[in-house]
């Protein structure tokens, strides 16, 4: 996906008869008795998954390739099954689909290897943790809905809060546990892309630290900020954790006031894209982003903090998948695109400015810019250069006299060099043409009055 300079992901868009998926997530309400079942579900799910992923290690290890799903079922589903009976307590749908999952994973993790899959590099399958954010699905008919419960096999009637309606039948049901102990049900949907009414204009967004996002239009967005607002507190809670015994229960405690924290201050940021990602969709037609190097700007460990802080990434992945879904163009630009060198009234480039530069002022065209403004006006226009042309138009008519002066006083001069001959005047003309225009392009501000001499003599 990085490798084209300028790509346009919702070239899809005019056949409006796909399918897309979504996600609906809902917070559940188990009771003690089933959060004991769903931990059970949990545990099963991890043991299939750890289990097979050990033996595909050890084939490995042994130059013997992968076993095919069904290789796998029969393996660690039905034949682990006969000897150990507690995983016949819990649902087998999960089980299946945790080895669909391990399979997927090798898939993409082949692809990544062999070059088939575009985009980051895809690392070899991990073993799951007891610890950390827990899944199981559940699919077909599995389970069902209900008016304020979900039933699940073999756990039963789990209180939902419906935050939203359901968009249609879902063909896939997950139950999360997150780190912070809250249950959620995500659902699968498919749905059929929407159409927004034509809004018939473009943005462009240059994404910053200070202002999270600034539109070409001028508006400066600020983003919240939550782990900037929570920082002391985190570290308070850390602090205090670390002191904790192993073990204990007192640290079960405090690391579960850490992940509350965490939780929140996810929620927080989540919110926040969503909101301002959502609203961007409405308003606009194309949506223009800047492609940026998040991962390598993470390394600067001044930044990083407040780079994670703000959900760059998580931003463009919101607005592109909304673009999709109500048949929004989304466009990405290059990130070699000097955007903030320059100036986006005559298109001078002024070279590179250290980010403490928050104004300056063109050399060429003496406008005043925002450094922020100038650079989203610029990377809405290598995607529309439409606005562009306009400035080359204005600037030509606005030098009347020089362009008289090409057109009446130079002909007769080469007309008499070049011995009448039309053909020639003919090229003359023209490559005249391509130096004026380079002119207006202006890359260099020394261009334009050498060449006005060059013609007269
Ligand atoms: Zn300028």
């Amino acid at each position: 996906m990085n490798t084209n300079p300028c790509y346009n992901i919702a070239t899809n868009i005019s056949n409006r008869s796909i399918k897309l998926k979504a996600r609906y997530k809902y917070r559940i309400y188990p009771n003690h008795v089933q959060i004991t079942k769903l931990n059970q579900l949990f545990g099963c799910c991890r043991y299939v998954w750890n289990q097979s992923l050990a033996h595909c290690n050890q084939l490995y290890i042994n130059g013997i390739i992968k076993p095919s799903y069904t290789d796998l079922t029969k393996q660690f589903i039905t034949q682990a099954k006969r000897e150990l009976l507690w995983l016949k307590e819990v649902a087998s749908t999960p089980l299946q689909q945790s080895l669909k999952d391990l399979d997927q994973a090798y898939k993409n993790f082949f692809n990544s290897c062999k070059g088939k899959r575009k985009g980051l590099k895809v690392k070899p399958p991990k073993f799951k943790s007891r610890k950390s954010k827990q899944t199981a699905r559940f699919v077909g008919a599995n389970y069902q809905i209900n008016q304020d419960k979900i039933y699940l096999p073999k756990v039963g009637k789990i209180k939902i809060f419906w935050s939203r309606p359901l968009a249609s039948k879902p063909t896939s049901l997950t139950i999360i546990r997150d780190s912070a102990n809250r249950y959620f049900a995500s659902f699968v949907i498919e749905t059929n892309p929407e159409s927004l009414p034509k809004a018939d204009n473009s943005i462009g967004i240059d994404l910053g630290i200070s202002t999270f996002a600034t539109l070409s239009n001028g508006e400066k967005i600020l983003a919240p900020k939550p782990l900037k607002k929570n920082l002391k507190k985190l570290v308070k809670f850390q602090r205090r954790f670390a002191k904790s015994l192993p073990g204990s229960k007192r640290r079960e405690k405090r690391r579960m006031k850490i992940a509350r924290l965490h939780a929140k201050i996810q929620d927080i940021r989540t919110d926040f894209l969503h909101k301002l990602s959502t609203n961007l969709v409405r308003k606009y037609d194309t949506i223009v982003l800047e492609d940026l190097n998040v991962s390598g700007m993470v390394r600067n460990h001044k930044l990083a903090k407040a780079i994670s802080d703000l959900g760059w990434r998580q931003f463009r992945t919101l607005t592109e998948a909304k673009c999709e879904k109500y048949g929004r163009e989304f466009r990405v630009i290059n990130k070699w695109e000097p955007t903030s060198q320059k100036c986006s009234c005559c298109g001078f480039r002024g070279g590179k400015k250290e980010l403490n530069v928050r104004e300056w002022t063109c050399l060429n065209c003496g406008a005043k810019h925002d450094r922020d403004v100038n650079a989203a006006i610029n990377i809405l226009e290598v995607v529309q250069p439409k606005t562009k042309v306009d400035v080359i138009k204005t600037e030509a008519l606005e030098t009347p006299v020089q362009l008289s002066l090409f057109v009446s006083v130079a002909p007769p001069q080469e007309a008499v060099v070049a011995g009448g001959q039309p053909e020639t005047l003919n090229k003359t003309r023209s490559r005249r043409n391509s130096t004026r225009k380079k002119v207006v392009d202006g890359n260099e501000s020394s261009t334009r009055p050498e060449s006005i001499q060059l013609r007269l003599f």
